[in-house]
């Protein structure tokens, strides 16, 4: 057991590379385009641990944790960002190892994304486009249940994904991507700079869902702004940082825990989500295990889910 003083010291000597700041007027507000979207959230898991957990601070305030999929209303048809949890999400976490297991926390309090849009109302036949932030396991769980919709991921990201073959190998569940095999499609950042971001892919064509490249967490990471009905615009920034706490910092995530393929590119795009967070009002950051943050949008069910794990008061 590591001794309080010890962990201090292992934590701010792992704090990871600096975090540099973007200068403030390379985050400015892009010409505005295209009508607004309806987005709700699937939240899969909800549970209270610790902020010493997510970020490298010594803190036990809470961390509001989760683990969600967020749905987009376009007009070409239903979207879906991050299909996390399969329907086989307890058969995946027990194929892993102990440790895997034990920093992921029991199958009990996860639940599927279908089972959700059942509640929700909506039908994962439905479902025409997934995108993701990137591809770990806690990401595309459930691309292979939403048989109809084509899967469009970064290209970097999934030529790097096709490298990994074996089970959990740096955070990737390959079955996950193999059971979507016909349906993956790969785009490349070709549109122009925008928000902070030094380049753009425009999804629709029409303003409403616009990938942009965040390469640290993993090498093709990529974070989706997306055009809200009431003029705002949510940045859905996957794991550059699990909490709002990192972005509001800025701080890196838990060394001991952190997985990120490259450090210094994951300090920058920190940077650059602190930065915008902080100068543009219009935006919100939610990085994709911050429960708090995500639900500052509306829930697809209406209420929590079954099982739901609240803070203690
Ligand atoms: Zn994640």
């Amino acid at each position: 057991m590591l001794r309080p003083a010890v962990f201090v010291l292992l934590l701010s000597a792992c704090a990871g590379p600096p975090i540099r700041l973007p200068d403030p007027s390379l985050v400015k507000a892009s010409k505005p385009t295209g009508r607004g979207v309806e987005v709700c959230v699937l939240m899969q898991e909800r549970t209270v641990r610790s902020r010493v957990e997510g970020v490298a601070e010594w803190s036990f305030e809470p961390w509001h944790y989760g683990i969600a999929s967020i749905v987009v209303k376009h007009p070409a048809g239903l979207v879906i960002i991050d299909p996390a949890f399969g329907k086989n999400v307890a058969t995946d976490l027990a194929k892993g190892p102990k440790l895997f297991a034990l920093a992921m926390g029991p199958a009990r309090t996860k639940h599927p994304m279908v089972e959700l849009m059942g509640e929700a109302g909506l039908d994962p036949n439905d479902v025409t486009l997934a995108l993701a932030t990137h591809v770990h396991w806690d990401h595309v769980g459930a691309l292979g249940d939403i048989p109809n919709a084509r899967v469009l991921i970064a290209k970097p990201e999934l030529e790097w994904a096709r490298t990994l073959t074996r089970f959990l190998d740096e955070g990737v569940m390959p079955h996950h991507l193999a059971r979507a095999k016909e349906r993956l499609w790969t785009f490349d950042f070709k549109g122009p700079a925008r928000d902070g971001f030094p380049s753009s892919f425009d999804v629709f064509g029409d303003g409403a869902i616009v990938a942009v490249p965040m390469p640290g967490h993993t090498p093709g990471s990529t974070a989706f702004l997306v055009k809200l009905g009431d003029g705002r615009t949510a940045l859905f920034s996957g794991d550059t940082s699990w909490t709002m706490r990192g972005v509001e910092a800025p701080v890196h995530k838990n060394p001991l825990v952190r997985l990120d393929a490259d450090e210094e590119k994951t300090g920058d795009a920190l940077g650059l989500l602190h930065v915008l967070s902080r100068e543009r009002r219009d935006v919100l950051v939610i990085p994709a295990h911050d429960a708090a943050a995500l639900e500052q949008l509306p829930s697809c069910v209406g209420k929590p889910p079954p099982g739901t794990v609240s803070a203690a008061p």
